[in-house]
């Protein structure tokens, strides 16, 4: 893995570590799930089937969505990626002689890049005003073609609410069926995030009875599709961003933010980032990982973030996208370790073959692996 991005991760990653040598992954939200559960896995099962349902059909959603909403006089427009979007929303501007946007900058629209290219197109970003304003719903609802927002602060909703142009984005995975679904996925967020059963500010926003006319949407897809195409991994697609996965993991404690270079970090980005951003540039995240299932755990969505990290890491293996040395020494490795004979040949010559694999390069700030002087096998044989 000798790209620019893993050898700045890995520069990230030592300076970080040097600064933070304890971690705390303690998380404990029993008494509050509780308080809102009779059982708390219950809650999480039925809606992360929900989710996952969903994603299944996305395609019927979707297309009963825009059945409903347009059927409010309004448009819906669909972006591939965030070239796509900004081309749109600039030439939107430029039509509605729009200067001056407030955007309200969630997890999507940094991705999206929104804020910093309108400043490059010289817009001017008003976090006051009430002209025209770029928000993230939380979800679409397919059933009556409605948006569903929440607000940090009643101010935050005036500004939205009242504003005379409003521009709507969201990802295309955050679809539902119902306003009935909305309840519970409310509550497990505000649990995982916040540790909270608050559920903040919440609107719904309809064309058929809001009736007005200056209202965009649009739905971005910006590498989500190529999730959506693999079975296994649309599953993360069911992520509400809840950052309970984050909480729990060890490596995220010690590590941080920074060297994912990204809005998404943590262990939900190990598993989407190569899919969403490329495989060379993100591959090593799905390396960045002890697999000590903390983050699969305590997932509200039931996502399960160890077994698709581990799929990441086969893909790379099948799909040539790792460097020959790396193929080679995981090839050696898994030869030995499927072999009865070899796995019970003497210690010295397993640690000569480990030496020469890891070349001590795992161990400049660790001792180096003891092996046993007796396999289980060996221990066995002499009961
Ligand atoms: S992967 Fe699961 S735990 Fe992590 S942010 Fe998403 S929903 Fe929350």
């Amino acid at each position: 893995m000798k790209t620019n991005e893993y050898k700045f991760f890995i520069s990230d990653c030592k300076e970080a570590i040097e600064k933070n040598k304890s971690i705390d992954i303690s998380y404990d939200i029993e008494d509050i799930s509780l308080r809102n559960f009779k059982s708390y896995n219950n809650a999480k099962k039925k809606s992360a089937n929900l989710r996952q349902k969903y994603i299944n059909h996305i395609d019927e959603l979707l297309v009963s969505f825009d059945k409903n909403f347009t059927e409010g006089g309004l448009d819906i427009n669909w972006s591939i990626d965030y070239n796509n979007l900004i081309e749109d929303l600039i030439k939107l501007f430029n039509d509605n002689k729009i200067k001056e946007v407030n955007v309200f900058e969630s997890k999507l629209i940094k991705e999206l890049g929104i804020i910093k290219n309108l400043k490059e197109e010289e817009f001017t970003i008003s976090p006051q005003s009430k002209n025209c304003v770029i928000f993230e719903p939380r979800y679409a609802i397919s059933q009556t073609g409605s948006l569903f927002l929440d607000f940090e602060s009643a101010f935050e909703m005036e500004l939205v609410m009242e504003a005379e142009f409003k521009i709507f984005i969201l990802p295309f995975n955050n679809i539902l069926k119902n306003l009935e679904d909305i309840e519970i996925l409310s509550q497990l967020y505000s649990i995982n995030k916040n540790k909270t059963n608050y559920v903040s500010l919440t609107s719904i926003y309809t064309p058929k009875t809001n009736k007005e006319k200056n209202v965009e949407l649009f739905i971005v897809d910006n590498g989500r599709t190529s999730l959506l195409e693999s079975k296994e991994h649309r599953k993360a697609l069911t992520c509400i961003d809840c950052d309970a996965c984050k909480k729990v993991c060890p490596v995220y404690a010690l590590i941080g933010d920074k060297p994912y270079n990204n809005v998404f970090t943590g262990p939900i980005a190990n598993v989407v980032l190569p899919f969403l951003e490329t495989v060379d540039g993100c591959k090593h995240l799905s390396f960045n990982c002890v697999l000590c299932g903390n983050c699969t755990k305590v997932c509200p969505m039931n996502i399960p973030l160890t077994d698709l990290i581990i799929a990441n890491r086969n893909m790379f293996f099948e799909n040539r996208n790792m460097d020959y040395s790396d193929r080679y020494k995981v090839k050696v490795l898994k030869n030995h370790l499927i072999s009865r004979n070899k796995l019970n040949k003497q210690v010295w010559r397993k640690e000569i073959l480990l030496k020469f694999l890891i070349k001590r390069k795992l161990t400049i700030s660790r001792p180096f692996p003891k092996f046993a002087k007796e396999t289980f096998s060996h221990l066995k044989s002499h009961k």
